[in-house]
């Protein structure tokens, strides 16, 4: 892999994306002809189009030649739109200062990382997590702690774990040095909805600890199988939180790229971080102009927009019962039905498969049954693999039936 070259900087080390290692590989055996089926990157518009009144407000914003800088934090059209839609959804009421937007929930993520920590600096990652936060984080000179989310348990927080590390951080007197726990919810590669009642519990731990609170909710829309999804926003008050979000997921369009950072609070540490993430959208000077405007007209238009999500939400929860259904036929693999997301999470029985681990598992199913998948340890799990089960059910059928009659062969006997 990468050169040892004296012009890097050490940080540049930790910059690279597990989800897209596999890719030139796969091109590889493309280009000699063999058909790989890519279930690595979940980029929802490659299978459900972009609802089409979105695509429209898009070419009206360039006829009507909206290509200037907009507003550094975002349009105040656009703004107002998320306003409108944390009203809707959850009774929030923000304010346009409450939110920053920004080219994806990934340049938020820089920018909070970039503002937050000093080298040594910790925070709290529960893993299986998305894999993205940890260049991010560790080229901030951040080191991360991890807890845990059990497969055996739905995929709960194991919130005594949590409360053990806080405990010894405190106790080896590095309390002020845990900037930040991030969380996703709806979680990827999870596909579970988190309790209410563990993010009340987590929202308290953040109050009582002092660090920040970060909850990712990109996919808080793509939600099914009787889940309910309740907002950071909805229980945090008082603790100061950042809510993340955008467009990429539930508004299908993940080229666009439109997110937004919000700060509901109005504590002093809110406050200095509202006015922080503005310097840093100021900064980088705008965002694409077109697509803001697009994006609003996603958001504002209610009702265009449920028809086009409830449309998507159907098919993506079909093709993950697809998924579940057909391995669960692999007795060497264990799945847990996601009530959310787009992802199955799936683990290998290694004991029982002649691979030594399960990134060689992940290279098999690339290489001998052209199947792309993402190793589980990309995501702080070894022992399991991602699939992205949004192409059609018949394509993810011959994809898992690849993968079972892989795991058939590999089989150890006796
Ligand atoms: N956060 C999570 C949990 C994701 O799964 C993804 C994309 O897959 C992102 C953030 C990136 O989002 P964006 O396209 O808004 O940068």
């Amino acid at each position: 892999m990468g050169m040892n070259m004296a012009i890097f900087s050490r940080r540049s080390a930790y910059v690279k994306n597990p989800i897209l290692e596999l890719d030139s590989a796969a091109e590889q055996l493309m280009k000699k002809g063999r058909e790989v089926i890519k279930l690595n990157r979940g980029d929802p518009p490659v299978y459900f189009r972009t609802p089409k009144y979105m695509i429209d407000a898009y070419v009206e914003a360039l006829r009507e030649n909206q290509t200037n800088y907009s507003r550094a934090a975002g349009t105040r059209e656009l703004i107002n739109a998320v306003i409108g839609r944390y009203a809707r959804l959850y009774k929030a009421r923000l304010r346009e200062e409450d939110i920053i937007a920004t080219a994806g929930v990934t340049e938020a993520l820089a920018f909070l990382n970039h503002m937050l920590m000093e080298k040594g600096d910790r925070a709290i990652l529960f893993r299986p997590h998305y894999p993205q936060y940890i260049p991010r984080l560790m080229s901030e000179g951040g080191v991360p702690i991890y807890c845990d989310q059990e497969m055996g348990n739905g995929w709960e927080m194991d919130l005594e774990g949590v409360e053990r590390k806080l405990k010894a951080t405190r106790s080896a007197g590095k309390a002020g040095r845990l900037k930040y726990m991030i969380i996703t919810n709806p979680g990827n590669p999870t596909g579970r909805v988190l309790q209410r009642n563990t993010l009340k519990a987590i929202a308290d731990l953040a109050n009582e600890y002092g660090f920040l609170l970060i909850s990712d909710e990109i996919y808080d829309e793509i939600v099914y199988n009787g889940a309910k999804f309740t907002s950071m926003m909805q229980v945090a008050r008082g603790v100061p939180h950042v809510v993340l979000n955008g467009s990429s997921k539930n508004l299908d369009s993940t080229g666009f790229r439109i997110g937004f950072a919000i700060v509901p609070e109005n504590d002093a540490k809110s406050e200095a971080i509202k006015k922080k993430l503005l310097d840093y959208a100021l900064t980088r000077l705008s965002l694409n102009t077109p697509a803001q405007h697009a994006v609003a007209v996603g958001l504002s238009n209610a009702a265009e927009h449920k028809k086009a999500i409830s449309s998507m939400v159907g098919g993506i929860r079909k093709r993950v019962g697809a998924v579940t259904r057909a391995l669960s036929e692999n007795p060497l693999i264990e799945v847990v039905e996601p009530n959310s997301t787009f992802y199955v999470f799936p683990r290998i029985n290694l004991g029982g498969l002649d691979f030594k681990n399960g990134d060689e598992f992940v290279k098999a199913a690339l290489f001998e049954a052209g199947v792309q998948l993402t190793r589980g340890s990309a995501f702080g799990t070894p022992s399991n693999f991602r699939i992205v089960a949004l192409p059609n059910e018949q394509t993810l059928e011959t994809a898992v039936g690849r993968i079972n009659e892989m795991c058939r062969k590999h089989g150890k006997r006796g």
